[in-house]
């Protein structure tokens, strides 16, 4: 049932903009980033005043702070289903885990277009090999296995849930794949570890990235999971105190991961924050993430299919199940338009742009930016009903100020 993962969320905003007076805010920009969940608020003000020494020290502050950095990666480890000898590397975002391991791939990577720039760019510096999606999934399979066969790569990078259309990729038979080929596999879960659960291990996922601040906790922290021996074959990613073993003046000995990578003093906070949000949705009954998402992503496409003009970008349609996230444009207005005039007149958050994933958006959409619209724990069927509501308004009518207050929604 919806209510109970909306309570989770502890934001109830109130936008200014709305023509006619405030209204609740309706935000529809869960995928870029995520309010911070109500236990995870809690979680960061209960340790806050603990901030001390972290790996020194033998305060209890500093006990405190080091147990609960050290706790913050099994919890995480635990969340996506690591295997024991894991390694979880606290980085700043899913950015900087794939560029931390694009600087310890030993080898070739394979990628597909329609990724992410931060999936992307890291491997197209290097040389990688990029391999266009085809107009299906299984084609698009075969043109991967085709590149797998044609050199031996290192590594396949491939996201589990685009940021643009929602679609979930089988992450299981793409590991498989790679396996077969002798290459690992990396996935992006920036998009998939908010709406599904993942199973590393037992989908043979070898590296796995994501973000905390898409996962309802706060910016600044996210995860790096996967396998030791390239990570502690490879350079440290930052050079400085707590990634060594041994310094002197003639040469350094460094540590092994996850420490090897993490010089500095790290963000513990983040990490704790990111741990919290974990615990929340990983505790979630069942496929109730799945099923609340579900209905409410249901609702949303047949509500955009019934708006005349609204096209909604899709890689597959009808092949692949996908999260909610919907990418749409309207005929006759920019996206900029369309989402300038949803938060002044409706108080509705969206993404307009081209998602940081150019390559797809020339594909899909010519190039042109789009409207984008993501759910999330807090979502609820009155939003997505405001937003096609809106649309609807919009096509009919056009966006002008003076049309605004007397088709608002009442206020709640
Ligand atoms: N991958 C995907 C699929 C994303 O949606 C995003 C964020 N838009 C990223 C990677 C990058 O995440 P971050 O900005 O937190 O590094």
């Amino acid at each position: 049932s919806l209510p109970p993962l909306a309570e989770l969320v502890g934001s109830d905003l109130v936008s200014p903009l709305v023509t006619g007076g405030a209204v609740r805010y309706v935000n529809l920009d869960l995928a870029a980033s995520a309010p911070a969940l109500r236990a995870v608020v809690d979680r960061v003000t209960e340790f806050l005043p603990y901030c001390s020494s972290v790996h020194r020290g033998s305060g209890y502050a500093s006990m405190v702070s080091t147990s609960a950095y050290e706790t913050s990666r099994r919890v995480i480890a635990a969340f996506v289903g690591a295997r024991p000898d894991d390694v979880v590397q606290v980085v700043r975002n899913t950015t900087d885990a794939f560029n931390l391991l694009a600087a310890v791939v030993p080898g070739e990577v394979v990628h597909l277009d329609l990724e992410h720039h931060a999936n992307l760019l890291p491997w197209q510096a290097r040389g990688a090999r990029g391999v266009e999606a085809r107009e299906t999934l299984e084609e698009t399979l075969s043109a991967l296995e085709l590149e797998l066969l044609a050199a031996p790569a290192a590594l396949l990078a491939v996201t589990g849930a685009s940021n643009v259309t929602g679609e979930l990729l089988p992450v299981q038979r793409l590991a498989a794949l790679a396996h077969r080929h002798g290459a690992r596999i990396a996935v992006d879960a920036a998009q998939w570890a908010p709406h599904r659960r993942i199973d590393v291990a037992g989908l043979g996922v070898d590296y796995l990235a994501l973000s905390g601040h898409k996962l309802y906790a706060p910016y600044g922290a996210g995860v790096l999971v996967g396998r030791r021996d390239w990570l502690d074959a490879a350079a440290p990613h930052l050079l400085g105190g707590g990634a060594v073993r041994e310094v002197s003046l003639g040469g350094v000995t460094w540590a092994a991961a996850p420490a090897r990578h993490e010089a500095g003093t790290p963000n513990v906070v983040g990490a704790v924050a990111l741990a919290a949000a974990c615990e929340v949705i990983g505790s979630l009954p069942d496929g109730a993430l799945e099923r609340h998402e579900g209905l409410l992503r249901e609702r949303l496409v047949a509500g955009l299919d019934a708006v005349a003009g609204v096209r909604r970008l899709e890689l597959w349609p009808g092949e692949a199940e996908a999260i909610g996230v919907v990418t749409f444009g309207v005929d006759g207005h920019s996206a900029e338009a369309v989402a300038h005039y949803l938060s002044a007149e409706w108080g509705i958050g969206v993404r307009d742009g081209r998602f940081c994933a150019h390559p797809l958006l020339q594909r899909l959409n010519g190039g042109r930016t789009a409207v984008r619209a993501s759910l999330g724990l807090g979502s609820s069927s009155e939003d997505v009903d405001r937003l096609v509501e809106a649309l609807r308004h919009l096509v009919d009518h056009g966006p002008t100020a003076a049309y605004g207050s007397d088709h608002l929604p009442d206020p709640d």
